[in-house]
């Protein structure tokens, strides 16, 4: 499968998801899709901002893991994007924790997320 990746300017606060690949071959559903929770996912450059940690896992995190990833991420950039949920139009983070902070840590304003779409049954799921 093939996946795209989208880089979002800094300063753009409104955004589509315009490319991605997944089985069949259509788009996981755009600006005015009605169909919820198809397609494969979508690999896309996210401001930190846009995605909510409802767990707030940032403070348990291991900051000796979170200095090592910050080096890393300077010098070869994030290898393996995080998992994100999407559920109407919300990002949602509930891991790749230590990334996320290092991302913050950095000063980066976007940070690469493999964005899965799901329902509001798959987000009380995750929060159960
Ligand atoms: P997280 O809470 O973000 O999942 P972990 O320490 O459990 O943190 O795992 C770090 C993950 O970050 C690993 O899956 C590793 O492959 C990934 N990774 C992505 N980019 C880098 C990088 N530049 N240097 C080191 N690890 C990286």
């Amino acid at each position: 499968m093939a996946n795209f990746v989208l880089q979002v300017p800094i300063t753009l606060r409104s955004f589509t998801v315009s490319a991605s690949s997944n089985s069949n071959g259509a788009p996981p559903g755009g600006s005015g899709s009605g169909c919820g929770g198809g397609g494969g996912p979508v690999l896309l450059e996210l401001p930190l901002d846009k995605i909510r940690r409802p767990l707030m896992r940032t403070r348990a995190n291991d900051q000796k893991k979170v200095e090592e990833l910050m080096d890393s991420i300077a010098e070869i950039g994030l290898q393996v994007p995080i998992d994100v949920l999407e559920v109407d139009g919300v990002y949602y983070g509930f891991s790749g924790c230590h990334r996320y902070e290092a991302h913050q840590r950095l000063g980066l304003p976007t940070i690469r997320c493999k964005i899965r779409r799901g329902t509001k049954e798959t987000l009380r799921h995750h929060l159960r």
